[in-house]
C-alpha cells in the first residue's frame, strides 16, 4: 500500500486514542516507519529528532538490541505464563528484586499490570483493601489534582483531573480534585515560592473540609507531565510532606513519566525527597518496547495486605508477563551499567537547562522551564500579561506542526509546548533540539 492508501485504511478502520477525527480527514496520520537512536523516520523518509521519546517511553532510544533480544529469547523459552493461583515465573521474580533495589528503600513489593492506567486502578483496589484490613472502612475518599493525568480507564480517568476527559464519562464519586501547582498560569500576583505553599495548603484545607478520618489517600505526579510539564515551585513538595505527616493518609506518587531517570534521579520521589506509600510506574520500565506497568508498594501497606491474609481479588492476565519482565530487567541493567541517570543529573540535564532557558528571549515565549530531561515552553501573545493567542489555544497546534516541519517532535498541550527527549541524547543533540525548537517558534510567530 502507498501512503495515501495506508492513510485511507487507517481512517476507515482505526479509532485512534486522543485524536480529533476531523483532523485526520484534513491532514491524514503521520506514518512512522522506522527509528534509530534518538530519531524516528516517517513514510516520506523525513527523519525527526524525537523530542518526546515516543510517548515518554523510549528513554534509551530506539536501538537497544539488548532489550529486544531479551524479549525474543524469552518468547522462545516461555512465551507466556501467568502469576495467578500460586504460580510464578523466573523473570517476574528477578524483575521484582531489581525494582526493590532501584526504588526507595521502604518499597519492597510490586504488583505488575499491563499499563499505567491499570496500575492506578490497582492502587484504588490496594488503598481500599488496606483501609478495610486496618478496620477503618470509612477512609474512602482520594484527593487528586486538577489537570492531573493518571490514565484512561474509568479509575485512572477519575483520578485524573482533566476537564475535557471528565466531560465524556461519569467519574467515580469518591475522588476530589484540588489546586494544581501551576504557577505560570494560576500563580497570579504570588511569587512561585508563595504559590507553592498556597497550593500545598489547599490539600490541608480539603482534608479538613472532608474530615481526615474519611480521606484514604492523596495521589500526584511528582511533576504534572501530560498536563504541561508543570514543575512545582520548590516550596510545594516539602509543604505537602508537612501536611501529610499530620494525618494518617496514604501518598501515591504516579511515576509513569518521571520514573527511571527523567529528573536525573531514579524516581521523582527521590528527587523531591518524598516517601510515597504507593508508586505507579509504566512506560520507560521496558523502554516502551513491551507493555508493562505496576505499582510499588511500601512495606507499611504490603505488610498489612500480606499479614492479614485472605485473597486479594485483583489481577490481570498479563500481570508479570514474562517477556515484559525480561524487557524490564534488560532496561534496568542498561540504566545501571551505563550510568545513564547520573549522566542526566550531571551532564545533559544541566546542559538542557542552560540551552532551553535561552528560548525565553523569543517574542512568543512567556516561560521556558526545564528539569532533568523534560521541558516546556509557554506560548503567549503578550509576555507582560501572559495573554494567550486565543481561547482555543491554537498556537500550540501550529507550533507542533512547525516543529515537525523542522525535523523535531514536540508535543502541544494547549499552548504549552513539551519536550522529553530520550535520556541518551548527547549535548550536540540538545543543541540540535533547541535550534529546531527556535525555528518552530519563528515559523509560528
Ligand atoms: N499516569 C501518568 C502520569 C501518565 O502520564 C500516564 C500516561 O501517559 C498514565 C498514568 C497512563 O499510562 P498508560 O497509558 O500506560 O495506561
Amino acid at each position: 500500500m502507498n501512503k495515501s492508501q495506508l492513510q485511507q485504511h487507517d481512517r476507515e478502520h482505526l479509532l485512534h486514542p486522543f485524536t480529533d477525527f476531523h483532523d485526520l480527514g484534513r491532514q491524514g496520520t503521520r506514518v512512522i516507519t522506522s527509528a534509530e537512536g534518538a530519531y524516528i523516520t516517517d513514510i516520506d523518509g523525513q527523519k525527526m529528532l524525537d523530542g518526546m521519546s515516543g510517548l515518554w517511553c523510549c528513554n534509551l532510544g530506539y536501538s537497544r538490541k539488548e532489550i529486544s533480544d531479551a524479549i525474543y529469547e524469552q518468547l522462545n523459552t516461555l512465551p507466556f505464563y501467568n502469576s495467578f493461583f500460586q504460580c510464578t515465573t523466573i523473570p517476574s521474580i528477578e524483575l521484582a528484586d531489581a525494582l526493590a533495589e532501584v526504588t526507595p528503600a521502604h518499597m519492597n513489593n510490586v504488583f505488575f499490570t499491563g499499563s499505567g492506567s491499570e496500575a492506578n486502578d490497582t492502587n484504588l483496589r490496594i488503598i481500599r483493601r488496606y483501609w478495610d484490613l486496618k478496620e477503618q472502612p470509612e477512609k474512602r475518599i482520594i484527593i487528586s489534582r486538577k489537570n492531573a493525568y493518571h490514565g484512561s480507564t474509568i479509575g485512572g480517568a477519575s483520578l485524573g483531573g482533566m476537564s475535557g476527559m471528565h466531560k465524556q464519562f461519569q467519574a467515580l464519586d469518591y475522588i476530589e480534585h484540588i489546586q494544581q501547582p501551576y504557577w505560570f498560569a494560576e500563580g497570579g500576583d504570588m511569587s512561585p515560592e508563595e504559590f507553592g505553599i498556597y497550593a500545598a495548603r489547599c490539600l490541608d484545607e480539603k482534608i479538613q473540609e472532608l474530615g481526615p478520618e474519611k480521606v484514604a489517600a492523596f495521589i500526584a505526579e511528582p511533576i504534572q507531565g501530560a498536563g504541561g510539564v508543570i514543575i512545582p515551585p520548590e516550596t510545594y513538595w516539602p509543604e505537602v510532606k508537612k501536611v501529610l505527616d499530620q494525618y494518617d493518609i496514604l501518598l501515591v506518587m504516579d511515576e509513569v513519566i518521571f520514573g527511571f531517570g527523567r529528573t536525573g534521579e531514579w524516581f521523582g520521589a527521590d528527587y523531591y525527597g518524598m516517601q510515597p506509600d504507593l508508586m505507579t510506574f509504566a512506560k520507560a520500565v521496558t523502554n516502551g518496547y513491551f507493555p508493562l506497568g505496576g505499582t510499588m508498594i511500601s512495606d507499611r501497606v504490603a505488610d498489612v495486605i500480606k499479614a492479614k491474609g485472605g485473597e486479594f481479588t485483583h489481577g490481570y492476565t498479563y500481570s508479570a508477563h514474562p517477556a515484559a519482565c525480561m524487557a524490564g530487567l534488560a532496561t534496568i541493567n542498561i540504566l545501571r551499567n551505563e550510568k545513564i541517570i547520573e549522566n542526566v543529573r550531571d551532564n545533559t540535564g544541566p546542559y538542557l537547562a542552560k540551552r532551553w532557558a535561552e528560548l525565553a528571549d523569543h517574542p512568543i515565549v512567556g516561560e521556558a522551564r526545564s528539569l532533568g530531561l523534560v521541558g516546556a515552553l509557554e506560548l503567549v501573545k503578550d509576555k507582560g500579561s501572559r495573554a494567550r493567542f486565543d481561547d482555543d489555544c491554537t498556537a500550540g497546534g501550529v507550533c507542533r506542526d512547525m516543529s515537525i516541519k523542522n525535523g523535531l517532535v514536540m508535543r502541544a498541550t494547549g499552548d504549552t509546548m513539551i519536550i522529553a527527549p530520550p535520556l541518551i541524547i548527547t549535548t550536540e543533540q540538545v543543541d540540535e533540539l533547541v535550534e529546531k525548537a527556535r525555528r518552530a517558534l519563528d515559523d509560528t510567530a
